[in-house]
């Protein structure tokens, strides 16, 4: 006999809540939804979703209840601000959040959640839209094992193989882990390919020397061609970048943990930012080297500009 599933309130309906949900749709999760933007919320309808008219509301009527916005200021703003989820949520039901932000803001709001007799897990994901959308995302898990036990079908239903790292704000710290090794990696191979290209290598065939060698990865396979082919649409926005790099350097600051590689990428960011670029994908990280270097990443061309 299928075991009944609990109704699920989605938060935040961006590049990734949007696929997130409708997985959680096709899972076979009730399910209602809300983001500040409607048009986002109205186009979850016709997959099968029920609007809610503001977080509070969607709170209510959940069993569990899922966050998944930009940084820590628009997490407490829908959970503590005025009709947030504090507001509506019941005793012995859930809150995830599944975004990204500073793992202290988790446990500030942890404390709040269980005050009110529910239960909190922070979240976070990596990967890109594409993962979010085929429901292969890494979830990285921080708060209670018999918590993480009872909503790990719904997480199943969004990425692989979830694993729990610890109590609440754990997860967070490993997404801060993780971004730091994502960041610096787009930082070095941008480096390294500028380097090549303007000494008439071949980008494309650089890259298929050296990817399954020791300096392939993940973030070699995906970002690569996109920038061969001058593509900086987001993924993953620059903006989005920063605030994750910020938060690594605000903990590591904190703890007395020395991060120099990190905050020299997170001046690349910030002088990207001041050039409006803060909307595009981050693998945007190479105009910063491309511009002083006066040559670029492009595919099929063995000639750069000097
Ligand atoms: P996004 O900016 O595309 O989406 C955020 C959504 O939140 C928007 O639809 C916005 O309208 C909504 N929103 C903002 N404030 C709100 C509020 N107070 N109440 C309700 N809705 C609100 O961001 P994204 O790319 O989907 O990323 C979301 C989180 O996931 C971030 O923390 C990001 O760091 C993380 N993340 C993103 C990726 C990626 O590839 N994009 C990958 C892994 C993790």
């Amino acid at each position: 006999m299928s075991e009944k599933k609990e109704k699920v309130g989605f938060i935040g309906l961006g590049i990734m809540g949007k696929p997130m949900s409708k997985n959680l749709l096709k899972a076979g999760y009730p399910l209602v939804v809300f983001d500040i933007v409607s048009e986002s919320v109205n186009e979850l309808v016709p997959a099968g979703a029920r609007k809610a008219t503001s977080s509070r509301e969607a709170a209510v009527v959940s069993d569990v209840t899922i966050t998944m916005l930009p940084d820590s200021a628009q997490v407490e703003q829908a959970v503590l601000g005025g009709d947030g989820v504090l507001e509506g949520i019941r005793p012995g039901t859930v809150y995830i959040d599944m975004s990204s932000i500073n793992p202290l803001v988790s446990r500030r709001i942890c404390k709040r959640i269980e005050a009110k007799g529910a239960h909190m897990l922070d979240a976070p994901v990596s990967g890109s839209e594409l993962k979010a959308i085929d429901g292969s995302l890494a979830i990285m898990v921080g708060g209670k094992s018999e918590i993480f036990k009872r909503c790990r079908k719904i997480l199943e239903s969004m990425g692989k193989n979830p694993v729990l790292v610890g109590d609440i704000g754990a997860g967070n710290l490993t997404k801060l882990v993780n971004q730091i090794i994502v960041a610096l990696n787009i930082a070095a191979f941008s480096e390294a390919f500028v380097l090549g290209a303007k000494a008439g290598l071949d980008p494309e065939k650089v890259f298929e020397a050296i990817r399954n060698g020791a300096a392939g990865s993940v973030m070699l396979n995906q970002k690569i061609p996109s920038i061969m082919d001058r593509n900086f649409k987001p993924g993953f926005r620059i903006a989005l970048q920063r605030k994750d790099l910020k938060n690594a350097l605000e903990v590591a600051r904190d703890m007395d943990v020395p991060l120099p590689l990190t905050s020299l990428v997170q001046q690349e960011l910030i002088a990207l930012t001041n050039e409006g670029e803060e909307n595009n994908d981050h693998s945007a990280i190479c105009h910063f080297i491309e511009r002083l270097a006066k040559a670029e990443i492009r595919r099929g061309s063995t000639k750069q500009n000097h």
